[in-house]
């Protein structure tokens, strides 16, 4: 589904219309490019401290240029808010008001990144005050930015440190087109666990991945981010999308397994898939889901049983099996799609948001069984993706959801596997149990 009023308003004599009418005018996002891992341009360091040190020397070691005052007028990629000391509210004044001052300076798609740590763990009402304060500074902040850029925070937790594999993995993404369609959103680094990769775009090198629900729409989009990644990737659809799957697996010289996610043997026909051919399993996205849309006062079984048996009852049935098999490897890495609609709520939508929040209940008690292991299990939500899904949407209201977030637009498929190849990566092994939203900071709900 092509959005035509973005195309409009960055074309021609259209574009200086919108301008003089005072329209929206989203931006045309900077996305992944092989040979521009990182967004170009310096990138001002904000904040004192070991922090600000460590992460400053991180992407000096990346060739970009770093900044640690700003130089009026200068045009800046990215600005890194380092923010893990702030003890009091007052102490976040500084580093947020330098931010503020060279906003102008910062260039279409840039970026901005907050490091904090979690307001839970603080000692006392002080602390826990000013680290709740960067979530709203930055949430705000996500909101008033406009050509394309987007703020994010790295939250250290458990007492991390900006050394911790996953803390550089979660910058690279975030500071990368990658990330194009994440705003507003916070990634938790609990732990030192990870590797960095020794190439970045090639983050899942000889990694076997099997995706569900992959002959089209998202599932195509995360069965190709793989691949482009490094993995060998298994493909899984139901047997009447056997066409378009195979069409898939060719495209990305993986295998295509036709098998409905729902049935008691699917977890053991994967293994048995990815035994036979790899030897291994290392990640599992379970992405296959389905919409059965009615106002609850006119919901029927049929309708509520399925969503609830595809969306989620099929994973944790398949997450057992998986558990407990010599094939899936002790460090695997498990990624499910939740939804926005499943964190905020939709008209129309209780079986579905009910099967949603479910995985993310699912993934929160999962994750302590994994990590023992050195394995990890998280959650992408996206909010309005241009897939299939979504065109079945009424136009008008496909136009007002598309509208209604800080980036003005929907997010593509491939933003939605940008993030589940950053979670399923070694270098993210220390994000565990967590919800990342890809919704390009959705403004309805929550
Ligand atoms: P889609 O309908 O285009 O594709 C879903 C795929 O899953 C299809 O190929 C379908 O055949 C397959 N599938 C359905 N039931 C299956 C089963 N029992 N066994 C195996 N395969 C099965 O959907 P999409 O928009 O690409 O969504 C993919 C995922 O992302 C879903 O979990 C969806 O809930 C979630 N999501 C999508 C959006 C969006 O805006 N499109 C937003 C939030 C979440």
């Amino acid at each position: 589904m092509t959005d035509t009023y973005l195309s409009l308003v960055n074309s021609g004599l259209t574009k200086e219309i919108a301008k003089k009418l005072g329209l929206p005018r989203p931006a045309i996002l900077r996305r992944y490019h092989p040979s521009k891992p990182l967004i170009p341009g310096p990138v001002l360091v904000l904040g004192k401290g070991e922090t600000a040190d460590s992460l400053s020397s991180l992407l000096l070691s990346w060739d970009q240029d770093v900044r640690r005052h700003a130089t009026p007028r200068e045009k800046l990629g990215a600005i890194l808010m380092v923010l893990d000391e702030a003890a009091t509210p007052e102490d976040l004044g500084a580093v947020s008001l330098d931010a503020g001052a060279s906003l102008r300076d910062l260039a279409a798609g840039g970026r901005i990144v907050t490091v904090s740590r979690p307001a839970a763990e603080a000692q006392d009402p002080a602390a826990a005050a000013a680290r709740q304060g960067v979530d709203g500074t930055l949430r705000s902040l996500a909101h008033e930015l406009r050509g394309g850029s987007t703020a994010n925070g790295i939250v250290l937790a458990n007492g991390t440190d900006a050394s911790a594999p996953s803390v550089a993995a979660a910058l690279h993404f975030l500071l990368s087109g990658r990330s194009a369609y994440v705003s507003g959103q916070f990634i938790t680094v609990g732990s030192a666990a990870g590797e960095i990769p020794q190439d970045w775009n090639a983050s899942l090198a000889g990694k076997t991945a099997v995706v569900t629900g992959a002959a089209r729409g998202i599932g195509a989009s995360i069965a190709r981010v793989l691949h482009r990644e490094g993995a060998n990737v298994i493909v899984v659809d139901v047997p009447a999308a056997g066409e378009q799957l195979a069409a898939v697996a060719n495209e990305i010289h993986g295998t295509a397994l036709q098998v409905d996610i729902t049935r008691d043997d699917a977890a053991d026909r994967i293994l048995a898939h990815a035994a036979e051919r790899y030897g291994r399993l290392d990640i599992v996205i379970h992405n296959a889901g389905i919409t059965r849309d009615k106002l609850l006062a006119n919901m029927d079984a049929s309708r509520w049983d399925s969503v609830i048996a595809v969306n989620v009852a099929s994973q944790l049935r398949m997450n057992s099996r998986f558990l407990e098999s010599e094939t899936f490897s002790p460090d695997g890495r498990i990624v499910s799609l939740a939804s926005t609609s499943g964190i905020a709520g939709n008209r129309g939508q209780t079986n579905y948001a009910a099967s949603k929040a479910g995985i993310i209940g699912m993934v929160r008690a999962t994750a302590p069984l994994l990590a023992p292991r050195g394995g990890s299990i998280n959650a992408v939500a996206p909010g309005f993706i241009e897939t299939d899904m979504t065109a079945r949407m009424p136009a008008l209201t496909r136009q007002v959801a598309r509208r209604l977030s800080s980036l003005q637009q929907g997010g593509k498929p491939v933003d939605v596997a940008e993030a589940i190849a950053f979670l399923a990566s070694d270098a993210a092994a220390g994000v565990n149990g967590q919800v990342l939203r890809v919704c390009g900071q959705n403004m309805v709900g929550a």
